[in-house]
């Protein structure tokens, strides 16, 4: 059984490795750490793919290939 470790959505680094800022969302919790906390800021669009669900405004709702 994998115990889910605390890690940053974006970068997977654990707690053991850097401070990580706790995030709730839709009644799932989530980590990041300090270095891509401005990435949920600024680029939101970046972690779509990370946060299931999660669609953040101005985000066109289509599915494209890059
Ligand atoms: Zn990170």
């Amino acid at each position: 059984m994998t115990v889910s470790e605390p890690k940053c959505l974006y970068c997977d680094q654990t707690s053991q490795q850097i401070p990580l800022i706790s995030l709730r969302y839709q009644d799932r919790e989530y980590w990041i750490c300090p270095e891509h906390l401005p990435v949920m800021i600024h680029k939101p669009e970046q972690l779509v793919d990370k946060l299931p669900g999660f669609t953040p405004s101005g985000t066109p709702v289509q599915s494209q290939h890059e």
